[in-house]
């Protein structure tokens, strides 16, 4: 059997994380068969219209790295199948149904369903449309049904699910699933206004593109009987099914907007890495062999196992997406760094340093952040002149002799003709051990007078970066305020 299978976003106008999940284990699923993977915008609800969504969804995607097969071509543009540009085929194939007499009209109101429910809940009983005391084609007869609708009533049409009898498929991670047909609703079809729902026009796309697996979220898991049934009535074959478990937050509850950030795009604002993010998002709810968290593209695609999927819902661990970025920040190569390093130091007016000089700084700060967008405001002493002094970091460092045990150092390291990592670090130790003082003693005090604070990167390469000659001046300036009181 050929591998197909969609991606069918709404376009509500962000990509959910929980989507970016689904399109990513339905993108591994046809990579690893070698099989084909759709994109389909199905945006059947017009109410719910949302302005540049598609292409919102699309940028996201891409950037994430998926990639869809037979894209539209649309003036030379990518361009994924729309819904909404196919409701011809869905209206021919609801009226189909109505001819097969497994779907009916009907005329209720939004008020009489209204009492419908009410009185449905007085008696305690299900939910369902209750078709044989509703107005519709089958209480008042086909004749009487053709009258309104010649008249201007209107109307929907509803499917007409067996009164015995149950729903039974395959789901690749939950096992078979059997539902009564007396818990399945007469799903509507169509629409007042001509427009299919979800249902009908996602079933009719999946037969006509050929989709052997719909893999898509949990939360469409109480959808898929009435599918079933659908393929059923058009005598179609049933698609494999596989529910992914739903993403929790860390109180284990529903990940939703309103508590916090679940669209994609404001983790790419935040500074996350693209390799760290989807590899983190590829483990929710399966890990390929258990033992390690850190996967390429390459192997997600051949490890990818639908049947390891897990069934219980899958925590979205904040802590561990940050632990997964600082993996990917260590391994970045330095030239994909060097522009957004410069980017964030605009932000703090920091402009016109050289490639080099900022390639060093990300170097030896790349392990101590989790995103890149910190290092400009924990480094200002690399741009500036240092011109406060931590208090604190003073008062324990620097001490009454502090001054006359650091001059002679200075001077011969003013000395130096080259001033790198390992000829400042020799030539201090050195000193140390001749004039008998440990290195921990002097350290301190040059980085109080280097940087003005307590922490940073290793000093000796701090010294380097920033140059013999603003060292030595940074010391001097430190020395003579010290001398004349002013810190
Ligand atoms: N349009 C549905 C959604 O927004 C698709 C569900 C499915 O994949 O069948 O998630």
């Amino acid at each position: 059997m050929d591998v197909r299978v969609r991606f069918a976003p709404s376009p509500t106008g962000y990509l959910h994380v929980g989507g970016l999940r689904t399109a990513l284990y339905n993108y591994l699923f046809a990579k690893k068969h070698g099989g084909k993977c759709i994109l389909r915008i199905e945006d059947t609800d017009r109410t719910r219209f949302v302005e540049n969504a598609t292409e919102n969804l699309i940028e996201n995607l891409r950037w994430a790295g998926i990639e869809f097969d037979e894209s539209l071509e649309k003036e030379g543009e990518f361009g994924p199948y729309i819904q909404s540009e196919r409701f011809d085929l869905y209206t021919k194939y609801g009226k189909e149904l109505l001819e097969k007499d497994l779907a009916y009209y009907a005329f209720d109101t939004s008020e009489e369903l209204e009492a419908m429910r009410e009185r449905l809940k007085q008696e305690g009983g299900s939910f369902k449309y209750d078709r044989n005391k509703m107005r519709n084609s089958i209480t008042l007869g086909k004749e009487e049904a053709e009258k309104l609708i010649a008249a201007g009533e209107d109307y929907v049409i509803r499917m007409k699910v067996p009164e015995e009898g149950e729903v039974r498929f395959k789901d690749i991670i939950r096992g078979e699933v059997k539902v009564p047909c007396k818990d399945v609703d007469d799903q509507i079809l169509l629409k007042s206004d001509g427009f299919p729902t979800y249902h009908l026009a996602n079933v009719v796309d999946d037969h006509f593109m050929q989709i052997s697996h719909v893999i898509r979220g949990e939360e469409w898991l109480p959808s898929t009987p009435k599918h079933v049934l659908l393929y059923q009535f058009f005598g179609w074959d049933t698609p494999d099914f596989a529910h992914l478990p739903l993403l929790l937050n860390e109180k284990k509850a529903k990940l939703s907007k309103r508590h916090g950030d679940v669209a994609v795009e404001d983790f790419r604002a935040k500074g996350y890495l693209r390799d760290a993010f989807v590899n983190f998002i590829a483990l929710l709810g399966w890990n390929p062999t258990g033992d390690r968290e850190i996967y390429s593209m390459q192997e997600l695609i051949d490890l990818f196992d639908l049947s390891k999927v897990n069934k219980a819902g899958a925590v979205f661990d904040l802590k561990k997406l940050a632990w997964m970025n600082q993996q990917y920040l260590k391994e970045l190569p330095t030239s994909e760094a060097v522009p957004v390093l410069k980017a964030e130091l605009e932000k703090h007016e920091v402009t016109g340093l050289e490639d080099n000089y900022i390639a060093q700084v990300f170097e030896l700060f790349k392990e101590r952040v989790t995103f890149i967008s910190e290092i400009p405001e924990m480094t200002s002493y690399l741009y500036t002149e240092p011109t406060e002094f931590d208090e604190k970091y003073m008062a324990k460092r620097w001490k009454e002799d502090t001054a006359d045990m650091v001059k002679p150092l200075i001077e011969k390291l003013s000395q130096l003709e080259e001033f790198t990592h390992d000829s400042t670090h020799d030539l201090t130790k050195a000193h140390c051990e001749e004039a008998d003082v440990k290195m921990g003693q002097l350290m301190h005090p040059l980085r109080l007078m280097l940087t003005g604070i307590s922490s940073g990167a290793g000093m000796f390469d701090t010294m380097a970066l920033i140059g013999k000659d603003r060292c030595i001046k940074r010391f001097e300036t430190f020395l003579a305020k010290k001398e004349s009181g002013e810190i």
